[in-house]
């Protein structure tokens, strides 16, 4: 496939060769990153970027669609399979764009809804006064205990009962428990609101059983593809069929044209790698990993929020290191020794979002490489060395020294043996 680019484009084949290195020779830590299979790239990279098919299965407005459609139902059969859900819109660009739908779908401009505060683990589509969510809609976020960082739903009720939202909006991007999506439910069902997980993290959790499913317990379910589903960059949004009319519409002709159709032939392949047995297993390490790479940072002397994870992801509270406001150094730091991450804001964050108190990682990029507990202890160490010494330039070299031995070992995709 290379051959053609080489001559065409040998500018950009460069910069892919050194991204191929970058992730070969680094530990990808960044939770809401991972490694699509090969299968997913082959069904990705074809012919299907040409075609135009705005419309649905059958009823199209461009002809030449019989096997377009048959790439958009298998996707749709095997996303509905994956998370038992009634009804299932394949097309959305990506997680944006899909809760954007949501909201067209359900509310009118200017109703109130209840969303994840963004600095304890809410997404900037869940009422940030940034994004159109926050601008269009009035949104009371709810927020996390202080002391226990946990959400307590109680409270959630409570703030309901108070403000009689239209929406309430459950799912996260930094919290690293898990959610009560049956909770959330009963909040909805007492106030009369319509309920939307959005679980762009977790869904490869949810699919498997490591996480309760929020489809039985939701109007709208969102999801992007290319997380711990790992598939392309993407979206789906599954709901009740009640609401299936409103959210096709609202998604074509309401705010996208054409299907990107080479990408809905990457999720239809990603959904049957995540209907294997082996996707289940692979769900169950991020989670073991998770939890291990947790205890290493804790047990080399820092401090989590919550105090752990039961997912796949965790978020290191800078301050009692004396490093508030330092996320982007840290990060920086670790980048150098080819760790990477996110600064990300802490619950009740004392600084800014640019220049937060938080370092966010997760296990699925890394567990997909096929790293185990034993290699979470090394990288715990690694990140614990820089973070400790984050402008001693030497320990930062040691660490990068450390990562390219142990990621020597996890070729990533065939071919990376020896890149160097
Ligand atoms: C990543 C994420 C999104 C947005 O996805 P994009 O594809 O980047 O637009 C939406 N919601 C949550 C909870 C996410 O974590």
């Amino acid at each position: 496939m290379m051959d053609d680019i080489s001559k065409t484009d040998p500018e950009i084949l460069e910069l892919v060769k050194k991204e191929g290195i970058r992730i070969r020779n680094g530990v990808e830590l960044i939770p809401s990153e991972n490694f699509v299979s090969k299968a997913v790239l082959q069904a990705y990279a074809t012919f299907y970027t040409n075609k135009y098919s705005e419309g649905y299965p059958g009823k199209r407005y461009y002809g030449g669609n019989q096997f377009v459609d048959m790439v958009e139902n298998l996707a749709i059969e095997r996303a509905k399979k994956l998370f038992g859900t009634e009804h299932v819109n394949v097309q959305p660009y990506s997680g944006s764009p899909a809760n954007q739908a949501v909201f067209f779908a359900l509310l009118n401009v200017g109703d109130i809804f209840m969303g994840f505060d963004l600095s304890a683990g809410g997404h900037l589509t869940h009422g940030s006064p940034v994004n159109f969510s926050g601008k269009q809609y009035k949104c009371v976020p709810y927020n996390v205990n202080r002391e226990t960082e946990l959400l307590e739903y109680d409270v959630i009720m409570k703030q309901a009962k108070e403000c009689k939202p239209k929406m309430i909006l459950s799912g996260l991007t930094a919290y690293p428990r898990k959610i009560d999506f049956e909770a959330f439910k009963e909040i909805c069902d007492e106030v009369g609101a319509y309920h939307f997980a959005d679980i762009a993290h977790i869904a490869g959790l949810c699919a498997t059983g490591l996480h309760q499913n929020p489809v039985p317990y939701c109007d709208v379910v969102t999801t992007t593809t290319h997380k711990t589903l790992r598939g392309p960059r993407g979206a789906i949004i599954m709901c009740k069929e009640k609401h299936a009319q409103a959210i096709d519409k609202a998604v074509f002709p309401g705010l996208q044209g054409g299907p990107h159709d080479h990408v809905t032939a990457a999720k239809a392949v990603a959904f049957k790698e995540a209907l294997q047995p082996s996707y289940k297993k692979y769900c169950e390490q991020i989670v073991k990993n998770a939890k291990a790479l947790a205890g290493s940072l804790m047990d080399n002397g820092l401090e989590l929020v919550t105090g752990g994870t039961d997912n796949h992801l965790m978020v290191i509270k800078l301050v009692n290191k004396g490093l508030t406001g330092k996320g982007k150094e840290i990060q920086n730091a670790l980048g150098e020794a080819e760790i990477y991450v996110n600064k990300n804001s802490i619950p009740y964050e004392p600084n800014t979002p640019f220049n937060p108190s938080g370092i966010r990682l997760g296990t699925p990029a890394i567990t997909t490489r096929g790293m185990k507990e034993s290699e979470m202890k090394v990288i715990g160490e690694s990140i614990a060395k820089v973070i400790d010494n984050y402008t001693d330039k030497a320990i930062i070299e040691k660490a990068k020294n450390d990562i390219l031995e142990l990621c020597n070992d996890f070729p990533l995709y065939p071919g990376m043996e020896v890149l160097r």
